[in-house]
Order: C-alpha cells, then structure tokens, then sequence
C-alpha cells in the first residue's frame, strides 16, 4: 500500500514538474549555437562574409575550362563575353551556396529566340541558370530567362529591357551522391531575378540538356561555376558567393 502511494506521489510530481516546465518560456529557448555576425552591403556590395567573384577591375578569380587566363573583355567595371574564346570558369569551386551575379544584354539587337543575349550560368559547371534577353523576345518556355535549362519554366518574365542592368539572386544546395554514385538528394535551386521569385526550390532532374533528357552523374561536392559564350555581348558585374 505504502509503495503504491509513493508511486502515486512519484507520478503526481513528476506531471507538476513537467506542466511548470511547459508553462515554463525559458524551457524553449536556444541560446546556441549563436549565429555569426554578417555586415550586409550598402546598395550593391557585397556582405562581408562574402568571396568577390568579380569586382570589376580584373578577372583573377577567373579562368579557362584548359586553365588558361579567361579572354573575355573588363571594361568600365563590367565583364563582357568574348564570342568565340569559349566559356569562363571560377578558379575556386563551389557547393552550397548563394550567389550574386548581375548581367546586361547587348541594346544592339543581332538575333531572336535563343540567338538573342544567350549567357549562362552554370552551377557546378552543370546545371544552368538561363540568361537571356527575354524582353520582347519569345522563346521556348524552358529556355527563357529564368528557367533552369529545359527543365524548369520561371514562374514569370521578370526582365528589364537591353541595357539595363538586371540581377539575379540564386540559392543553391548541390546534390549529393551514394558511394555507387546513385543521387541520393537532388540540386535545388531558388532563383530571384530583379527582385522577383522566379524558381522556388526547384529539384533538378540533372544536368540541363540541350539534346536529350536530363540525367545525373556522380561528381564532387564543389565544382567551379560556369559562365556561358553562346555568341553574344553579355555583360556580368559585381559577381559575389556566399559558401552554405
Ligand atoms: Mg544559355
């Protein structure tokens, strides 16, 4: 009698224990671990635990697919495609992360569809973030500005007209593979264009494609990022990544 009486005292305390402790604010509060301090950028620049990718003076941080210095023209603090001198590479690569990156299509207009303002940005050197000058321009819906190449249609046009500066926030988390180089986690991708939702974590499918179906192939967690030569004057400024 008198052991069931302790265990009722027992169970009576420890239901008083645990009501205090829910009716308890301090019981749900973490205090680690504490968030680093990040200055944000006035205007424009970069927050300061950010690696510049390009500032507009050089192109040090760049190279060529062989490991050539990049060709492409600096000028008037932007960097400009060279057509026919090939694609443009970081000399660091990257995983996870969220990169700020600016472009300007050419106000000479030379071609239409997919001839018009062609870039891209590729992340991992793989998967592309289309540029292109979509403004008055119609092209298929899976390779306008915005989409993630024949993959993913953005949810709206959002471009500027040529000439005008137009930025691109893009959220990345690389995809991660099985020691048998199964894809065990897709690439998702969140991309903002002028201040507009234009990919909300989308998964990819796999590399974008020009011919054929997307399709995923092991690579390393960190891989340079890609800048496209499709032909046309494209500019780029103030190319800045944060690592996730
Ligand atoms: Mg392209």
């Amino acid at each position: 009698m008198k052991k069931l009486f302790n265990v009722i005292v027992l169970l009576a305390g420890g239901a008083l224990f645990l009501n205090a402790q829910q009716k308890n604010p301090e019981s749900t509060e973490l205090w680690e671990p504490v968030p680093p301090i990040v200055t944000p950028g006035e205007g424009t620049q970069a927050p300061s635990d950010a690696i510049i990718l390009f500032d507009g003076k050089n192109l040090d941080q760049w190279q060529t697919d062989k490991g050539a210095p990049a060709a492409w023209t600096v000028a008037e603090g932007a960097l400009t495609v060279k057509p026919g001198t090939g694609t443009i590479q970081t000399k660091l690569p990257f995983g996870d992360c969220q990169l700020h990156i600016e472009f300007r299509e050419p106000t000479v207009i030379t071609g239409d569809g997919q001839m018009r303002g062609n870039s891209g940005i590729f992340l991992q050197g793989l998967y592309e973030v289309q540029v292109l000058d979509c403004y008055n321009n119609v092209t298929y819906s899976n390779g306008q500005t915005g989409s993630l190449y024949k993959q993913h249609i953005p949810l709206v046009n959002a471009c500027k007209k040529p000439g005008d500066w137009q930025t691109y926030e893009i959220i990345y988390t690389a995809p991660r593979f099985s020691e048998k180089g199964r894809v065990m986690i897709p690439a998702y991708v969140t991309v903002i264009h002028n201040g507009v939702l234009v990919q909300n974590h989308i998964a990819l499918l796999g590399t974008t494609e020009y011919i054929g179906l997307p399709k995923y192939k092991s690579h390393d967690l960190k891989l340079p990022i890609v800048l496209q030569d499709h032909g046309n004057l494209v500019s780029f400024r103030n190319i800045w990544i944060r690592e996730l």
